[in-house]
């Protein structure tokens, strides 16, 4: 029996450099971001003029964490209660959380075969729900045609959040994820593109949206010590009506992701080396299905997805059995009970008149996800494709 004996959520060392950046930060005391000396930037403001240079968008805040960033953004745009949200059958849990925790109530959208919004479904469910807001996950890195959805949003006056968690440093026809809707959230948890264990971030190039969104994380009224946002004017009339959902982040996170940030780019390239090596192993394996990408989607491979697609429910639990047993950690999104990250649309049972989604269902019921940490190499993931193959044969066989 072939194994693998790396462990799928180990991510990389906090670099040194990183450290000493920390440990500066700490040798002055000065951890809450407002809290600085006389013409000093804090690290947290370094931090979003950078994170909004690299965007190469006006405004960014940084804060508590990805979910917080997407309940933020919803009330920045001043989401009436009750309103419909459109979103992603296929997602994590924190996005109907944060449609929920601003009000709102979700209204779920079907997938497509390769995991991206359904853009018939779209439409139809806009047009008979009569939501105006479009909070769009990338889920798992898989862009849909950006063109296409903000003509569908435009059309109908829908504004688009853009929920980045897995698409930080991905593009869409040379264009940076997080520039196509009003507002785009990011996640830095340590399972996404960049690690400050929680954290997150909102960008935007509207001036009221920002002024609104930095008011909520709780700036008690420090907002001129930030340099990615509006003007004091911005601020003017929204100060003193704008409730504080204190959500800041810190120095301490915000000098590890500075650093971090100068390797963006370098680390998505060796994600979609991994990627690479997986997709192409994968695809060998009869019986094995890989989302199709599309060519303008420039993703960053931090996942990787596939299906059995002729396999029960029993095989697939056998399969995802065998894979564990040789140390191979595969997540199956089918399972009944939401399991670690895993998580189906029918176990967010908050939400009222859920509405069935027989696709998304049956896409989800073969469908596995798999970690790429950067910890693993070219030869790890060689391995893998072969420890799935021989988990695909163990199964087909006792299937017989
Ligand atoms: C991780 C994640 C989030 C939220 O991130 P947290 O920082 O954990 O709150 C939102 N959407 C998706 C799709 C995610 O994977």
């Amino acid at each position: 029996m072939r194994t693998f004996s790396k462990p799928f959520t180990q991510q990389e060392p906090i670099s040194e450099e990183a450290i000493a950046r920390a440990v500066k930060v700490m040798r002055t005391g000065r951890l809450t971001r407002y809290n600085t000396l006389e013409g000093e930037d804090s690290e947290t403001a370094l931090l979003e003029q950078e994170f909004a240079g690299y965007l190469g968008t006006p405004y960014c805040l940084a804060c508590a964490s990805g979910g917080y960033a997407l309940h933020v953004a919803l009330k920045a745009i001043q989401l009436e209660q009750g309103a419909g949200v459109l979103c992603n059958g296929f997602t994590l849990s924190p996005v109907p959380g944060a449609i929920d925790n601003a009000g709102g109530r979700p209204v779920l959208v079907e997938i497509d075969e390769d995991l991206k919004l359904d853009m018939g479904d779209l439409e139809r469910k806009a047009d008979t729900s009569g939501a105006r807001v479009l909070m769009l996950s990338h889920m798992r890195g898989h862009i849909c045609d950006m063109d296409r959805v903000m003509d569908v949003c435009e059309a109908r006056g829908i504004t688009v959040i853009e929920d980045c968690a897995h698409t930080m440093g991905a593009r869409w026809k040379g264009r940076l994820s997080g520039t196509f809707g009003k507002v785009a959230c990011f996640s830095t948890q340590t399972y996404k593109h960049m690690n400050s264990g929680e954290g997150g971030f909102i960008t935007t190039a509207d001036a009221d949206v920002m002024a609104r969104a930095v008011i909520h994380s709780g700036s008690y009224m420090l907002y001129d010590r930030h340099l990615a946002v509006p003007g004091p004017e911005a601020f003017a009339d929204i100060r003193l009506e704008t409730p504080n959902y204190s959500g800041r982040m810190d120095n301490l996170r915000a000098a590890i992701l500075r650093v971090q940030l100068e390797h963006l780019d370098e680390s998505c390239r060796r994600w979609n080396l991994l990627y690479g090596v997986l997709e192409q192993g994968l695809r060998e394996i009869s019986g094995i299905r890989v989302p199709k990408r599309a060519q303008h989607e420039e993703y960053v491979g931090s996942s990787i997805q596939f299906s059995l697609e002729a396999a029960s429910p029993d095989a697939m639990r056998a399969f995802v059995g065998a894979c564990g047993e040789r140390g191979v950690e595969v997540k199956w999104f089918g399972a009944d009970e939401p399991a670690g990250f895993t998580s189906r649309f029918d176990s967010w049972r908050y939400i009222e008149d859920m509405i069935e989604l027989p696709n998304t269902r049956r896409i989800l019921a073969t469908l596995c996800d798999m970690r790429i940490p950067l910890t693993f190499d070219e030869t790890d993931c060689r391995q893998i494709c072969a420890v799935i193959g021989e988990a695909v044969e163990t199964v087909m066989a006792g299937a017989d």
